[in-house]
């Protein structure tokens, strides 16, 4: 494309293309072409190598012409029917999370996971009603999550600069403070339900009346939030206060879901079966939307019964497409016969040795941790303090690597100005020298800016 095309392209989509969150992006918007494996092509030529593409979960990589033929024939032999009836890829995608999720739950389809999430308020709101219970509507979820963009998605959301424009926010949204084992170091002497960040929530169950509660819900790793780790027996113990008191726990698999940890699921790398599961985007990876929430069958058997409330009432139209059923069906059988699930943990671990080695010694960088291909890099303006460094900085790590063509994102934001995660997150099949081109520009980017 020349140079005077190009820079038309640019002027329409300035002209017309309303972008979330631009000041986001501290370098122009690449406009991309098209893109294969972990490889994206802008209009230009230029190619860059997206490590920021696995929080939009491209798990399997650009560019699988399988997934574009499953779609395809799908749509050609049923384009679209609506789940108020059902249709073959929505029972057999059904089946198979199941067989991933090792059973017990029934799947509700929807598009995105924010609606996911919604899904799984209603139903847990309405799941208390239905046993007789009909005060539990509150929500627990944490500080410095991000669960969607709709208002109830975002009054779960515990950021609030993604909130404050759009007050008042929906009420019976309560937040707590995550484990954050970096600036509040994990006490070892505590453990289990001792523990500071499981008491809070206990603690909030007391004063809100835990009669008021409906659910928790969380991500197994925090990661929008900066990839917070919880220490290993956080969730357990958090499940055991929700059961003690009543209340459902989701778990928020939007971004962790589909191998990104290094399971199928975040929680199982932390022994939990959560009542509701939610996810998104992993499942197409991303090619096409489609969203479940996936609910434990004691949980869906409270819905069945009385006449008046025999049904749950969230109707949508696009839910369950038949294409991106069948698109996630071959998604899945990808993921299986590549091996990613155990790829993304052996070469994520590597590539958070690696990490550390180069990094960690930079007296600018805090902390490197990860699971499996979900890393971060917290950059600081001082060890001792651990005060965040500017974000212009950080701006300035991201846009050198950038230069270099490889493209990596941000993430940490509590308030305006505490942006100080670098996130890595590639596609599940990057290569060994993917990687190591990878780890070599991140490195040489963050000594040469900082
Ligand atoms: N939950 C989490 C943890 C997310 O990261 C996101 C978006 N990345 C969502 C929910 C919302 O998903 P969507 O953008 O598909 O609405």
């Amino acid at each position: 494309m020349s140079k005077s095309e190009l820079t038309s392209y640019q002027q329409k989509d300035e002209a017309y293309v309303w972008h979330a969150m631009k000041p986001y992006n501290p370098t122009n918007t690449l406009i991309a072409k098209e893109a294969k494996g972990v490889w994206v092509t802008d209009k230009g030529g230029k190619r860059f190598l997206d490590a920021m593409s696995g929080l939009w979960c491209v798990n399997v990589g650009y560019g699988r012409e399988e997934l574009a033929e499953a779609a395809y024939e799908q749509m050609k032999q049923l384009a679209y029917f609506p789940l108020t009836h059902s249709h073959g890829p929505a029972i057999e995608l059904a089946e198979k999370l199941n067989e991933l999720l090792g059973g017990d739950y029934v799947i509700f389809y929807s598009n995105s996971g924010s609606e996911a999430n919604e899904v799984a308020f209603k139903i847990a709101r309405q799941y208390h009603q239905q046993k007789g219970d009909s005060n539990r509507y509150k929500i627990i979820s944490r500080y410095r999550s991000y669960h969607g963009n709709t208002m109830g998605a975002m009054a779960a959301t515990g950021q609030a600069q993604r909130k404050y424009k759009y007050e008042p926010m929906t009420t019976g949204f309560l937040h707590v403070a995550p484990p954050d084992t970096y600036r509040s170091p994990v006490d070892s002497t505590k453990t289990g339900r001792e523990r500071e960040e499981v008491k809070a929530i206990e603690q909030m169950m007391v004063w809100e009346l835990a009669e008021t509660v409906a659910a928790v819900i969380m991500e197994p790793i925090i990661t929008g939030g900066g990839i917070l780790l919880p220490p290993e027996d956080y969730l357990t113990s958090v499940q055991e206060v929700c059961q003690e008191k009543g209340a459902l726990l989701i778990v928020d698999e939007v971004i962790c879901g589909f191998g990104r940890t290094g399971e199928p699921f975040g929680f199982m790398n932390y022994g939990v079966k959560p009542d509701i599961i939610t996810m998104a985007k992993g499942i197409t990876s991303a090619y096409l939307p489609l969203s479940v929430t996936a609910v434990k069958k004691e949980v869906y058997d409270a819905f069945k019964g009385s006449e008046e409330y025999d049904y749950f009432r969230h109707v949508n139209t696009f839910g369950g497409n038949p294409a991106a059923c069948a698109l996630a069906l071959k998604n899945l059988e990808i993921m299986e016969k590549e091996g990613l699930y155990t790829r993304a943990k052996v070469v994520g671990a590597e590539m958070l040795e690696e990490l550390i080695k180069e990094l960690l010694p930079h007296p600018n960088v805090g902390d490197v941790r990860g699971k499996g291909l979900l890393i971060g890099i917290e950059l600081v303006n001082d060890k001792e303090t651990k005060e965040p460094i500017d974000v212009q900085l950080v701006n300035k790590v991201i846009a050198s690597c950038k230069e270099k063509g490889v493209i990596i994102g941000k993430n940490g934001a509590t308030v305006a100005g505490f942006n100080n995660v670098l996130t890595i997150a590639p596609p599940l099949i990057i290569n060994e020298e993917e990687v190591k081109l990878l780890v070599k520009t991140i490195v040489e980017s963050v000594k040469l800016n900082l």
